[in-house]
């Protein structure tokens, strides 16, 4: 029997994507909801919900996912960092796939900006541009904020080490700043670049999406893994076996 997806935002421009994905690769849509919709009455069709809304839905709904025992994959992006570590508690209780971004592309340059901060080390200075269509509503996106999490983390860097713009008299760059750069404007569908820039040299690794059906294709991909795992947070490295 195929897989029952329950897609919460469903109105939405990923809502729509993952509706039409689920038809390609033949998987059951129980039911797709959005404001306004009780997930309450429909959760018990689904085998796995997949949320792409807003962030306050997602404290609700994973309560929902834990009382009913049902696996869920998150892509909302834009909770506050204390509201996503409490979240994050909450997930943790059933299987879930929490992910800033589910294309296969983007996560294979989380992969190689990991690499290549390591490799490259502190001479090279590191900025993360992105951009967006105009209707986004957060900034950073979810998927630059998870590249910054990867280049802090090889750094050893604070989040004060992030340089969110600049404006004024800023004095030179310092090595231990990350630059971060949000363009929001058309139809864009999500573009990122990690530049690193040595004295004599630059590298920088890009990726562009132009078609939102990459990211419901990838959390449809997540939501069939995860309905076969025990409960705790994974994201797309786990489901891709980038790991390691
Ligand atoms: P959108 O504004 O087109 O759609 C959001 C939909 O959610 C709307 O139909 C809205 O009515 C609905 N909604 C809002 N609050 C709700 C609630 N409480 N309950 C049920 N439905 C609710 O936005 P979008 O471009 O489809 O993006 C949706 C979310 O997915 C955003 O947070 C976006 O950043 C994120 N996103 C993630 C990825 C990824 O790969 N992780 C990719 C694209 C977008």
């Amino acid at each position: 029997m195929s897989l029952s997806v329950l897609i919460n935002g469903a109105k939405g421009r990923m809502g729509q994507a993952l509706i039409k994905a689920a038809k390609e690769l033949d998987l059951a849509v129980a039911a797709a909801i959005d404001q306004g919709d009780n997930p309450a009455t429909v959760i018990t069709r689904c085998d796995v919900i997949v949320d792409f809304s807003s962030p306050a839905a997602t404290g609700p709904l994973l309560e929902l996912a834990v009382a009913h025992r049902k696996a869920m994959v998150i892509g909302t992006t834009g909770h506050p960092a204390p509201s996503k570590a409490e979240l994050l508690k909450l997930a943790s209780r059933v299987p879930c796939v929490w992910a800033g971004n589910f294309s296969v592309g983007v996560n294979l340059l989380f992969a190689l900006t990991r690499r290549a901060t390591a490799a490259l080390g502190t001479g090279y200075d590191i900025e993360v541009v992105e951009m967006h269509h105009r209707f986004k509503k957060d900034a950073p996106s979810g998927t630059a904020e998870r590249l910054l999490e990867v280049i802090l983390e090889e750094r050893k860097l604070g989040a004060d080490a992030l340089r969110h713009g600049r404006r004024g008299i800023t004095g030179e760059r310092q090595p231990t700043e990350v630059g971060v750069h949000a363009l929001r404007g058309g139809d864009v569908v999500g573009d990122h670049t990690v530049i690193f820039a040595g004295l004599g040299e630059r590298v920088e690794l890009s990726h562009k999406a132009s078609d939102r059906a990459i990211f419901a294709r990838g959390a449809l991909r997540a939501a069939q893994w995860v309905s076969e795992q025990k409960p705790g947070v994974y994201d797309m490295q786990d489901v891709l076996g980038l790991k390691g």
